[in-house]
């Protein structure tokens, strides 16, 4: 047997191996702790449900529901849906826009390369061309 010190706890503990760097109590969550590590790596970017990671948006420690979610609960929500509804409703009208099939991706990446939403460069848009085009406005 080997006498050893855990690296974690620091308690004296002995082994057969005298590679052993953890006692009994610590080696079940170092190896917990690797295998965790692993099947992280493995699975790339999925993350595991029910595993605690950190909002690479605001730091937060969050428990992932879904193999798809990379932000907090509250980050989600401010990414994902809409700005606030009910806050749309009280200060906005809502047109609906048809545009020429296919044409909405374009749109959007256009948009995204200019650093606005769809629906700021369509007002921004219709800005331009009432200046340039005169009218009420
Ligand atoms: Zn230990
Ligand atoms: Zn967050």
């Amino acid at each position: 047997m080997f006498k050893h010190k855990c690296e974690l706890c620091g308690m004296e503990f002995e082994s057969k191996s005298n590679r052993a760097k953890n006692c009994i109590y610590c080696r079940d969550k170092a190896q917990a702790a690797r295998n965790r590590a692993y099947a992280e790596k493995k699975s790339g970017n999925a993350m595991k449900i029910g595993s605690e990671q950190v909002c690479p948006i605001c730091g937060k420690t969050y428990t992932v529901n879904s193999s798809v979610q990379k932000y907090c609960k509250g980050c989600t929500a401010s990414k994902k849906s809409a700005p606030n509804t009910e806050y749309l409703k009280g200060h906005y009208d809502y047109i609906c826009v048809n545009v020429p099939k296919g044409d909405r991706e374009k749109i959007k990446a256009y948009a995204e390369s200019q650093g606005m939403s769809v629906n700021k460069l369509l007002l921004t848009a219709l800005e331009e061309y009432k200046s340039n085009h005169g009218g009420k406005g």
